[in-house]
């Protein structure tokens, strides 16, 4: 008797949960759909084929890299800018510029270039869904491939660090330059590189993203990779914008250039916080000026 009363009292509210599933109660329509539309009907070759991941993070490299390598051009001339540079008494000369981006080309010509054309070849063309993803979807996928892009690189770098011979084998050629610059991001062994490529190709399979936060994921990355060599602590750098030291951004990764055996976490602060491998951070002239005039007020 009572199961039937309970069932007849509870079925109006059942029968929410037996024909329906949580995706149902999720908005359905996404801020990014007329975009992502729009990517679908006039890209869509481009968009599948395997070789686009590639395509934008590798030009994406060189864009944001060449972006700051103006500036450390321009830098000697306008002491308005050089005072923004972390380590100001060191300029960038043409010699390091032409080092470093001789490496990144031999490496994309002789590993990038053959991995992507075998990928192109054996790959399936990417399938694009119909539905856009949430903004915020796209926005917690980015951040949760990252904070695993982290805690991947932390664990490698410290082990890369503390054990001598994958130091001088793999690392070492990274840590030529403590003053860092823009094309020291990929100034990198290929054991390295080859490292860095498989987390941000693997991690947004292990999120499973979708294919447009995979991308954003992709060129973030490599933003943020070149952000933490430049060199520079603007105002409107990351880890300026975001408080309580939770990014690290590139203050922190310039220090570890001066200090290898402190900081080795590469975005984010909280890695080094909880071993105890961060250190003080030295800013550049021109925030350590702000700060100090913010305390005076
Ligand atoms: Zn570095
Ligand atoms: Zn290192």
């Amino acid at each position: 008797m009572l199961p039937t009363i309970a069932n007849s009292m509870f079925r109006p509210y059942l029968h929410v949960f037996e024909n329906t599933s949580v995706a149902d109660y999720l908005p359905e329509y996404s801020l990014l759909q007329p975009f992502w539309d729009y990517l679908r009907v006039h890209h869509q070759d481009t968009l599948r084929s395997p070789l686009f991941p590639v395509i934008i993070s590798v030009s994406g490299y060189f864009f944001f890299s060449t972006l700051f390598m103006v500036l450390d051009l321009l830098a000697p001339k306008l002491p308005l800018l050089d005072k923004y540079r972390i380590h100001p008494e060191k300029p960038v000369s043409w010699s390091d510029i032409s080092k470093t981006l001789g490496l990144t080309i031999y490496q994309n010509l002789v590993y990038i270039f053959p991995v992507s054309v075998a990928q192109w070849y054996w790959r399936p063309p990417t399938q694009l869904p119909a539905a856009a993803p949430n903004l915020s979807e796209l926005l917690c996928g980015v951040v949760g491939c990252t904070l695993l892009f982290d805690f991947q690189y932390y664990i490698w770098h410290v082990v890369h660090h503390k054990i001598q011979w994958l130091y001088t084998t793999f690392h070492a050629i990274h840590h030529e330059y403590y003053v860092t610059f823009s094309w020291v991001a990929q100034y990198l062994s290929a054991w390295e590189l080859f490292t860095l490529g498989f987390w941000t190709t693997v991690n947004p399979l292990i999120l499973q993203c979708h294919c447009l936060t995979t991308w954003a994921f992709m060129v973030f990355n490599v933003w943020i990779s070149v952000e933490d060599h430049s060199g520079y602590d603007f105002p409107w750098s990351m880890h300026n914008l975001i408080p309580f030291q939770l990014w690290g951004g590139s203050i922190k990764h310039a220090m570890h250039h001066q200090k290898p055996l402190t900081n080795f976490a590469p975005f984010f602060g909280h890695m080094d916080w909880i071993f105890g491998t961060g250190t003080d951070l030295k800013h550049s002239p021109a925030v350590q000026e702000k700060k100090i005039k913010g305390k005076d007020l």
